[in-house]
């Protein structure tokens, strides 16, 4: 029977109770569902929608809100989000979307986030089960790349962190571990290359690890877009003349700009002569070994000594989900690893466990990306992964011919893997920068298709990164008969 004196200390409970746990978890699950079904509803229908449209200023102004003191009804706060940043996405989940190397993500992977969510596991360390869906991921990676049993890896943010600590893994392997306490010296004297269509993160992480990026040599790159071989191979001999010390090359599977893969083969025999360490920028590319069309492109990426790469792109899981692949996971330790006191590990119990990800990079809290990876992978296979690479290839193959077809249109360099450079020709056979660029921002505002604008050896150029597993040709046609539209329109005759 109910008393008086349970009646007192549920008052007393409601006035000390400072979880945020609903009251009602009935209520709780509808809106729940409601959310969900919500976003399927988004997915389903992604198509007939625009890739992108503005927001506008009335949107806008919700996110210039005082701090909120009270509470708000979720469902409230839900509706919010549906009708004021739902629809105005920068629309890479969508088909017509090619603007830039982003994933599509999928209806797994945002399950799985939410799932992650519930948990909140922390992976720094510890003896807990989230920690082996990790260790799992890393043990795939291996196999994927052909990686040997010594081989470590960590998940990041994505590939610019992942270059970043490649950086610094390289960095102690060629001064030793003292450099942690040291840093560098005047006669440190490090320098590295890469080709200069490597992607902007790898000289901003020289700056970050405070070598310098004048530090870093930018080689040329041949009419394929690979780092010039004999190039490098001069520079290094230059450099070593003078005193320097070689210590890195970064080679590019898949560079921003063109897609160009860099001959990794060629590259791992230059490291070994001159004892460099070989890192791989496989940001967009290197995921393109589960497709059996492109696997021969990436010959020799089994050698390397770190690979970073991002399930967050060709993978197709949600972001972020970057990854750093390092031969001997002991140069991970030497790079990381501390003995702090609050850290301090138990032989069992939850202090346990002999893998802290925290010795194998720079973060101690970590989310649980290898959760939504995990899901992506068993789920769909990596063979549909594979697939789903090869058709964005097929697409950008095809889009080229194309663009070779058409009078109008003129291909600005070779088409490597899935992403496709191109521009519309004016009336006088030159390249216009102001219509090309008038296109592009037409295509964006009209958000049927986005490419994006970039330059190519001074050249204006309309760029179609094709890595949406939900693109199709329609949306490849739809581009180029939008592009020929746009552009006959503005290159009318001066009067
Ligand atoms: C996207 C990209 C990066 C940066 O990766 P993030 O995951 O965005 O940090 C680095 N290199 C290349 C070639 C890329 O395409």
């Amino acid at each position: 029977m109910f008393s008086l004196q349970d009646a007192g200390r549920a008052a007393i409970d409601r006035q000390e109770r400072t979880s945020l746990d609903p009251d009602d978890w009935q209520a709780l699950r509808r809106q729940g569902h409601q959310m969900l079904d919500d976003m399927f509803d988004h997915l389903q229908t992604l198509g007939t929608k625009p890739v992108w449209q503005h927001a506008p200023s009335s949107a806008r102004a919700l996110f210039d809100a005082p701090l909120p003191i009270e509470a708000s009804d979720l469902a409230e706060v839900h509706a919010i989000f549906r009708e004021k940043v739902l629809p105005y996405g920068s629309g890479n989940i969508h088909p017509g979307f090619m603007g830039w190397v982003q994933g599509g993500g999928t209806v797994t992977g945002m399950l799985a986030e939410m799932l992650a969510g519930g948990l909140n596991a922390n992976l720094g360390g510890r003896d807990h089960m989230p920690i082996e869906v990790e260790r799992q991921i890393i043990r795939w990676t291996r196999e994927i790349f052909s990686f040997p049993e010594t081989a470590g890896g960590i998940f990041l943010t994505g590939a610019s962190q992942a270059n970043f600590v490649a950086v610094q893994i390289a960095r102690c392997r060629k001064l030793g571990r003292d450099v942690r306490a040291t840093g560098l010296s005047d006669e440190s004297r490090l320098v590295a290359y890469a080709s200069n269509e490597v992607h902007g993160c790898v000289p901003r992480a020289f700056e970050m690890s405070g070598i310098g990026s004048d530090q870093l040599r930018r080689i040329a790159v041949n009419n394929l877009g690979q780092i010039d071989i004999d190039a490098l191979e001069q520079a290094i001999l230059r450099d070593r003349r003078e005193g320097l010390v070689p210590f890195l090359i970064i080679g590019s599977a898949g560079t921003v700009n063109t897609g160009a893969v860099d001959d990794l083969a060629a590259l791992r025999h230059i490291a070994d002569s001159y004892d460099l360490h070989f890192h791989v920028d496989g940001a967009l590319g290197a995921l393109g070994v589960l497709s059996p069309d492109l696997a021969h492109l990436f010959a020799g990426i089994d050698s390397c000594d770190s690979l970073a790469f991002d399930f967050h792109k060709w993978g197709q899981v949600p972001y972020d989900a970057g990854f750093l692949l390092v031969r001997d996971s002991e140069w991970q330790r030497q790079t990381f690893a501390s003995d702090a006191a609050y850290l301090s590990r138990a032989a069992s119990g939850l202090a346990g466990g002999d893998w802290w990800p925290c010795d194998y990079g720079p973060d101690l809290s970590r989310g649980f990306r290898a959760l939504k990876t995990w899901f992506t992978l068993k789920t769909y296979g990596v063979k549909a992964l594979g697939d789903a690479m090869s058709a964005n290839c097929r697409l950008a193959r095809r889009l080229a011919e194309r663009i070779d077809r058409e009078p109008q249109l003129k291909l600005l360099a070779p088409v490597a893997l899935n992403i496709v450079c191109f521009a519309y020709v004016g009336a006088d056979g030159a390249i216009p920068a102001s219509i090309n660029s008038h296109i592009v921002e037409r295509l964006h505002a009209e958000g049927r298709v986005a490419p994006s604008l970039t330059h190519l050896n001074g050249q204006p150029a309309i760029r179609a990164a094709i890595v949406n597993h939900r693109t199709r040709q329609a949306d490849v046609d739809q581009l180029v008969h939008s592009v020929l539209t746009i552009g006959s329109r503005q290159d009318l005759p001066q009067c």
